[in-house]
């Protein structure tokens, strides 16, 4: 059994937190007694009728004082002081020892060896019990207060430390984060240096490579230009009209060694290259050392079209070199784009000059030749008023002259026509033998030292044509064949008809054409090499009006000579149109 009185304290404002009084006794009226003694100090009074109850008490809360009975029947006052002491938490609570007057010295001397705080006999003075507790509840209550304070600093103090770990882990990570950003910058103003470096090298060789209108002068500029800043030697090949790289430019830092990168063999041609050639690209030359140095390799790139290609040789390159050089060459690009603009315009300009020399020749021959005879006959006719077989003769040459005119006129307007895009085709089916036939009817009466043979049965082949635009074709390199051949001689015809195409050949025993002139042929105003030489008067527009003729039948014409031993010229066109 176990029993606890809340005793109201006196004074209702007295809030202070009460405290636990333990009163053991086994006999019930004696724990009356005793709480009729001390429900005065307003305490909690906390009854236990044995040992054992008093230690279960002891397991839940604390008490200020534990007030023992000694003589209790099982574990008396002793054997439970033994125990309560024998427990960490009840440990240092004061015992007072209430026992019958009549014990012995020893025995008040046992309850004091057993950690007793004081010894009363009953029946108890009531004034000396009230004040003896009462000194140890305001013990107990300071002690109370003591662990409240240390505990509060305890926790004060903990998050003091929470606080101050806290405040270090935020200025650790400022100061980290002030680090990172620190590189950062330091990184971005290194980087803006080295776009501005670069941007002031690319300005500076922009206006070196435009100061000059030759190619070569520009890359030339150019290899000297990426030393010693990009590279410690650069080599520059450009491509030639019979696809093969050719050696422009070459320079190294150090003058002495200058023989040795021109010598730099076949760089254009080493598998390395080729593979940046392909991907169109400047890229490093990982598997390629030359002379000990890495190399890299930008391709030149005019017009979408790679001309040449640039090697740079230095200790080590990276993306930011590759960057630069790329760039670099595109600027390089645009000044060899524009001088090779230059130069062609230039020879645009000698091409019109001459032609303008050649055309005012041609058209001035017939001219002459037209007006001496037509004045003659003029002055004849008037004289006599008769027309004689001389002057029948002298007719035909004005005749025969003004329709060379006529010709040089109309080729000239077709090449008009053909700048403008306006040479279109009117197809009709027509027989190919039947207009060859026609033509070496027309034109073999008008020959001396030629005939004109066709060498091959046609007797008759349909095509879908332009019967007129394809007379003109056969005409002119009939009359070329005629007119390269000075000395006379056969000039053949062989029409062949497989796989859905026609072709017609014509050939002569001539002068031929050498091998430099063939690939510009069917360029307009171009004249071989060797004509000037045999005198032989010409545009250069026919062969170029033929190709464009041929070519809106869906043809193609085909050349085959050797100079001074003939040529054939071969007309394919399709049987029927694509
Ligand atoms: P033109 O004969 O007026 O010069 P073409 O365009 O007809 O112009 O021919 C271009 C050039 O081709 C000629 O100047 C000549 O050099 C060459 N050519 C054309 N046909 C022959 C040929 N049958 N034999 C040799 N050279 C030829």
């Amino acid at each position: 059994m176990l029993e606890q009185t809340m005793v109201e304290p006196t004074d209702l404002t007295d809030r202070e937190p009460r405290v636990n009084i333990l009163m053991v006794d086994d006999r019930p009226e004696n724990l009356l007694v005793l709480e009729a003694i001390l429900q005065d100090l307003g305490q909690n009074l906390v009854k236990a009728y044995s040992g054992e109850e008093a230690l279960k008490q002891l397991l839940h809360q604390d008490f200020a004082a534990i007030l023992l009975d000694v003589q209790m029947p099982g574990m008396d006052g002793f054997e439970t002081a033994e125990l309560i002491r024998g427990r960490g938490r009840s440990q240092q609570t004061p015992i007072i020892f209430i026992t019958a007057i009549n014990k012995s010295e020893t025995h008040v001397f046992q309850g004091y060896s057993l950690g007793a705080v004081d010894y009363l006999f009953k029946p108890v003075v009531p004034d000396i019990l009230r004040s003896k507790v009462a000194v140890f509840v305001e013990l107990f209550k300071k002690k109370q207060a003591l662990e409240q304070e240390i505990a509060e600093r305890q926790r004060v103090e903990l998050e003091l430390r929470q606080t101050h770990s806290e405040l270090e882990r935020r200025v650790a990570e400022r100061t980290a984060g002030l680090a990172t950003a620190n590189k950062a910058l330091q990184a971005e103003v290194a980087e803006r240096q080295r776009a501005e470096e670069r941007l002031r090298f690319l300005a500076e060789a922009g206006r070196l490579l435009g100061t000059s209108l030759d190619y070569e002068t520009i890359l030339r500029n150019l290899a000297k230009l990426v030393l010693p800043d990009l590279a410690d030697w650069c080599v520059i090949d450009i491509l030639t009209e019979e696809g093969m790289f050719s050696r422009v430019a070459a320079a190294h830092v150090d003058p002495q060694r200058e023989e040795w990168v021109r010598e730099v063999a076949n760089l254009a041609d080493s598998p390395a290259i080729q593979r940046v050639l392909t991907q169109g690209k400047a890229g490093l030359l990982e598997d390629m050392k030359i002379g000990g140095s890495s190399c890299l390799a930008v391709p030149l790139v005019v017009r979408e079209q790679i001309r040449g290609v640039i090697t740079l040789g230095a200790a080590e390159y990276g993306m930011a070199e590759l960057e630069l050089a790329e760039a670099l060459a595109q600027r390089a690009a645009l000044a060899v784009d524009n001088a090779w603009l230059y130069r062609e315009a230039q020879e645009a300009v000698q091409i019109r000059d001459q032609f303008l020399s050649i055309a005012s020749h041609e058209l001035k021959t017939p001219l002459t030749v037209l007006h001496g005879y037509a004045s003659l006959l003029e002055r004849r006719i008037g004289q006599t008023g008769v027309i004689t077989e001389r002057d029948q003769r002298a007719l035909h040459v004005i005749y025969e002259q003004a329709e060379r005119l006529n010709r040089l006129i109309e080729l000239l307007l077709d090449i008009s026509r053909i700048e403008t895009g306006q040479l279109s085709i009117e197809r009709a089916r027509m027989d190919l033998c039947a207009l060859m036939a026609r033509l070496i009817d027309e034109i073999q009466p008008s020959l001396e030292k030629h005939t004109v043979r066709l060498i091959s049965a046609c007797e008759q082949l349909d095509i879908e044509g332009d019967e007129l635009r394809l007379e003109q074709v056969f005409q002119n390199l009939l009359r070329n064949a005629v007119k390269y051949s000075p000395e006379g001689g056969e000039v053949t015809i062989r029409v062949e008809q497989h796989e859905g195409r026609i072709s017609v050949g014509i050939s002569d025993q001539g002068i031929g054409i050498p091998a430099e002139s063939l690939p510009h042929l069917f360029t307009r105003f171009y004249r071989a090499k060797n004509v000037s030489a045999q005198l032989i008067g010409g545009l250069g527009l026919g062969l170029h009006i033929v190709k464009e003729i041929v070519a809106l039948h869906g043809g193609e014409v085909e050349v085959f000579s050797h100079e001074e031993q003939g040529s054939t010229f071969t007309v394919h066109l399709p049987t029927r149109p694509g």
